[in-house]
């Protein structure tokens, strides 16, 4: 099965044909057409399955018909456990992004504040975090969410073993009610299970 039968946009489409994909992964060809459809998904992915595009990939498509980002907002938010995961899931961001008009932003802990707080300053389409650095960012007001459209918990079973649990329900407390959430997990434990009850709304479940 090519992208192409999965109603992508040509730009992103072009974009794949860069990076050298030919077919999607099984992750993809299932949750691509879920997220295109506004649905919240709950999914369970290693690394290494394609997750991140399979995302991004339908986010990005969504994001490119809608409205610029306000002064200090974001449209997307994707939480992660890591800086190194932040950082690459912002790289991955940017280049399925390359031929759109749409603009992603990465931030963590380990590094000074300030120059994340100006570049947050004129919005952001995708704001890739770890959820340490986000809610300093908005005890400072550098960000606000009044705009969000889609929210990513990634490797969220990662975060849960880190600790993030309160800091990820300060920050959701904060987001409006009336988003996407997508929620992607190596495993599906307990507490996964009871977070995707508490912050996504009739989930798919997708195991591959
Ligand atoms: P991820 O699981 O999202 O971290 O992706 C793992 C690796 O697979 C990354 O290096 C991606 O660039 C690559 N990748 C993702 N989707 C595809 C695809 N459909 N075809 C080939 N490579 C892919």
């Amino acid at each position: 099965m090519p992208f192409s039968k999965l109603d992508l946009i040509q730009p992103l489409l072009d974009a794949l044909h860069k990076s050298g994909y030919k077919t999607p992964s099984p992750i993809q060809q299932k949750v691509i057409p879920l997220i295109l459809n506004g649905q919240d998904v709950m999914a369970a992915a290693q690394t290494g399955t394609g997750k991140t595009a399979g995302f991004s990939l339908p986010i990005l498509q969504r994001l490119s018909e809608g409205k610029r980002p306000s002064a200090n907002s974001a449209r997307c938010l994707i939480l992660t456990p890591t800086r190194e995961l932040a950082e690459q899931v912002h790289q991955s961001v940017q280049k399925y992004a390359a031929n759109l008009h749409l603009n992603s932003i990465v931030v963590y802990g380990g590094v000074k504040i300030n120059p994340q707080m100006l570049k947050l300053r004129r919005g952001t389409d995708v704001l890739v975090a770890t959820p340490g650095r986000l809610l300093d960012l908005m005890e400072q007001n550098a960000v606000r969410f009044n705009d969000l459209e889609f929210l990513v918990l990634d490797e969220a079973d990662r975060m849960l073993d880190m600790g993030f649990l309160p800091s990820i329900k300060r920050i959701i407390g904060k987001l409006p009610k009336k988003r996407q959430t997508l929620l992607f997990s190596a495993t599906f434990s307990e507490s996964i299970k009871a977070i995707s009850q508490q912050f996504l709304t009739n989930p798919s479940l997708v195991e591959t």
